[in-house]
């Protein structure tokens, strides 16, 4: 079994996020969507209501679940077997972040990392981006799947 965990904090979920998550399907048998809970990070939308987003955009995809984690991500995969971590890049930035932490987890616990480059369509989309734009009540239905609602 393939599976593979798709970690972020998808405050909120973005077109973005789906993006990569549509075009990891045909690779893996299973992806769990991982919500990482920092306590020490302010969120504009609860856990809860993060995760009901996501369950609602994917809810008649059987090969995609929801979960959320406290601490390391490579812990968290060894605990549900997951040998893949799924990662999307958008930029150079992205890469020098995302290059030293695939580094780190592979040494750690073997586990790869996958990255997709984001589609130059939605390669603008950040959630920090989406939540500028609701708390200014601009216009944000062309940057999220339509079950996310402020
Ligand atoms: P994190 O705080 O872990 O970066 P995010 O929810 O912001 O959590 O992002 C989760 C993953 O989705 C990261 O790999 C990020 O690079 C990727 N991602 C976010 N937005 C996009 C986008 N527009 N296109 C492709 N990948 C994206």
């Amino acid at each position: 079994m393939k599976r593979a965990v798709f970690p972020g904090s998808f405050d909120p979920i973005t077109l973005g996020h789906l993006d990569i998550i549509e075009r990891s399907l045909p690779l893996f048998d299973e992806i769990i969507i991982a919500i990482g809970v920092n306590a020490t990070k302010k969120y504009m939308f609860s856990l809860e209501e993060r995760m009901q987003f996501i369950g609602d955009t994917f809810s008649s995809e059987k090969r995609i679940k929801i979960a959320s984690y406290t601490g390391l991500t490579v812990q968290f995969c060894k605990e549900i077997n997951a040998r893949f971590i799924l990662r999307g890049l958008r930029n150079t930035s992205d890469f020098n972040y995302e290059q030293p932490i695939a580094q780190t987890n592979y040494k750690m616990a073997g586990i790869e990392s996958i990255f997709l480059i984001a589609s130059p369509e939605v390669s603008n989309i950040s959630s920090s981006i989406v939540r500028d734009v609701m708390r200014n009540n601009g216009d944000y239905g062309l940057l999220v799947p339509k079950t996310v609602k402020t």
